[in-house]
């Protein structure tokens, strides 16, 4: 085993669960055993909780220009350990080297805005009637959870870390049992940072210590990102428990493309969208509706298509389950008529032939009702439908139950609007593969891609981290008679 086994991080100190159930981590490059990570106890996510809870009592009441001072230093750590971390990040989920930088760089930016809450975060106050002014304050909600997918290992744990906790909130992290290294070295790095003890804990564990969390009484609100059927299960369950949720699901995004679209940046966006981080992105293209004549574009997306190569610039999915469900779709497509235009089925990468790697894959003549054309892949595959107007590309985009991005490829600047308004998506790019909102905008779908209010990041955010307390105050009550008094 490469690494130490993955511990739990209670009270400010890493400690062994004593959970029998432990699952293997492997590297999906090449097929190393990294670690394992244990199925905690639902004593220990108590333990987690009750320290948490603690720890709320201090923390919530330092001013938040005080939190933020541990978040500027959270943030030059991430800076200063940018490569071991990307390094991580790749061993443990399979993306490359230059992507797994990218998504630190992104956990920075992350940490930067949540800096900058001391700005956002300022209230209102009014003199509401003669002497007696009305103020609004953002307070914290108390012990919240934050349960976490595979496919970011460090930068989804920082789409709610810094921000949950500068305004105020003490949190349990439920990182994924696929990947939960990347999480060892955020509290590591929290902790170094000065976080006190308890403000921030993590429970590892699967579907059980989710379950437990929904459950649990003390905990105040959660933040959910992973697949839809998930989402819908941990949002009904927390609700149902009287508990704030935000959860983010699962996608299917359409990328429409118009003639007069600039076939090169179109390729080249839309190859990119598809295969970053082998597909495994819930921003991915993974359906492509063209409009009209679009033979030559896609002829150049197969050509840039042919330029992302395994185990160099693609990386592997993350495990052979994953694989096998992969090549499944592209064989069951081919068998329904679509034509594939290349092929990633049977990959292998010399050297490294443990690691689970499926090739940029185009399925050419898709129709709608084809599984690859409605369901998400989460592999580096695009299947390209035809149409002949905007308005069948949009009624397909419109039917899909998901919701989490829409892009249009065109010139002209009307149909792009024209195309923002009726694309049924939360995030929408022109001439912009990956539509993901750069801070301070928020990011969040619309649909099956999430459920609950607000958006997870950005401004959007503060909302679900924090309750608003409104305050009535009469300064001077022999300033004479008025409505209030
Ligand atoms: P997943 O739903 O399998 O797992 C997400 C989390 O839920 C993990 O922490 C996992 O331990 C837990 N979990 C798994 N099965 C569970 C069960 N039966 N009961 C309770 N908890 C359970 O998702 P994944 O495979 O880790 O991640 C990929 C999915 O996440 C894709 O669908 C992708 O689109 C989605 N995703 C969405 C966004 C977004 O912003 N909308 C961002 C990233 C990933």
């Amino acid at each position: 085993m490469k690494y130490a086994p993955v511990q739990n991080f209670i009270n400010g100190k890493f400690i062994s669960s004593t959970s029998k159930r432990k699952l293997d981590i492997v590297s999906p490059i090449d097929g190393v055993l990294l670690s394992e990570v244990p199925m905690s106890l639902h004593i220990e996510l108590d333990n987690a909780v009750r320290a948490a809870k603690n720890a709320f009592i201090h923390w919530s009441k330092m001013p938040v220009k005080e939190r933020v001072q541990v978040f500027f230093r959270y943030r030059n750590l991430l800076e200063k350990n940018l490569q071991p971390l990307a390094q991580l990040c790749s061993e443990e989920n399979g993306k490359t080297i230059n992507e797994s930088i990218a998504e630190v760089e992104k956990s920075i930016e992350l940490t930067e805005f949540a800096c900058s809450m001391p700005q956002l975060i300022a209230g209102e106050v009014l003199e509401v009637s003669r002497g007696v002014e009305c103020r609004t304050e953002h307070a914290p909600l108390g012990v919240v959870a934050s349960i976490v997918p595979f496919n970011f290992p460090n930068m989804v744990p920082n789409w709610t870390i810094p921000n949950a906790i500068v305004l105020g909130n003490c949190m349990i992290l439920k990182p994924s049992e696929k990947v939960p290294l990347s999480s060892q070295k955020i509290a590591e790095l929290l902790k170094d940072s000065g976080l006190p003890d308890g403000v921030f804990n993590i429970i590892n564990g699967d579907a059980e210590i989710v379950e437990a969390i929904c459950d649990h009484p003390e905990i105040e609100a959660i933040s959910f990102v992973g697949s839809t059927k998930i989402a819908k299960m941990v949002y009904q369950k927390a609700t149902h428990n009287y508990k704030r949720c935000l959860a983010l699901g699962g996608a299917k995004n359409h990328l429409m493309v118009l003639p007069d679209a600039m076939p090169d940046m179109t390729a080249q966006n839309i190859a990119a969208s598809m295969s970053g981080c082998a597909g495994q992105r819930c921003m991915a293209a993974s359906a492509m509706v063209g409009v009209g004549n679009v033979d030559a574009i896609i002829n150049k997306i197969c050509d840039e298509a042919k330029k992302i190569i395994p185990g160099k610039n693609l990386g592997a999915v993350i495990n052979q389950q994953s694989k096998e469900r992969i090549e499944k779709y592209i064989t069951e497509a081919e068998e329904q008529g679509a034509k594939i235009l290349v092929d990633g089925r049977n990959t292998k990468v010399e050297g490294k032939e443990n690691g689970t790697y499926v090739g940029p894959t185009v399925i050419d003549y898709v129709k709608p009702e084809m599984a690859v054309a409605k369901e998400e892949i989460f592999g580096p595959v695009i299947s390209i439908m035809r149409v002949k107007t905007v308005d069948e590309a949009l009624e397909i985009e419109n039917a899909n139950p998901y919701g989490n991005a829409a892009s249009v490829f065109t010139q002209n600047g009307g149909m792009a609007r024209y195309i923002i308004d009726k694309a049924s998506a939360g995030m929408i790019g022109v001439n912009v593969g990956v539509p993901v909102p750069r801070e301070p905008f928020s990011f969040g779908g619309w649909n099956e891609s999430k459920f609950g209010t607000g958006d997870i990041t950005g401004k959007s955010s503060i909302e679900f981290w924090t309750k608003l307390k409104k305050s009535t105050i009469k300064w001077n009550p022999e300033a004479g008679v008025n409505w209030m008094s």
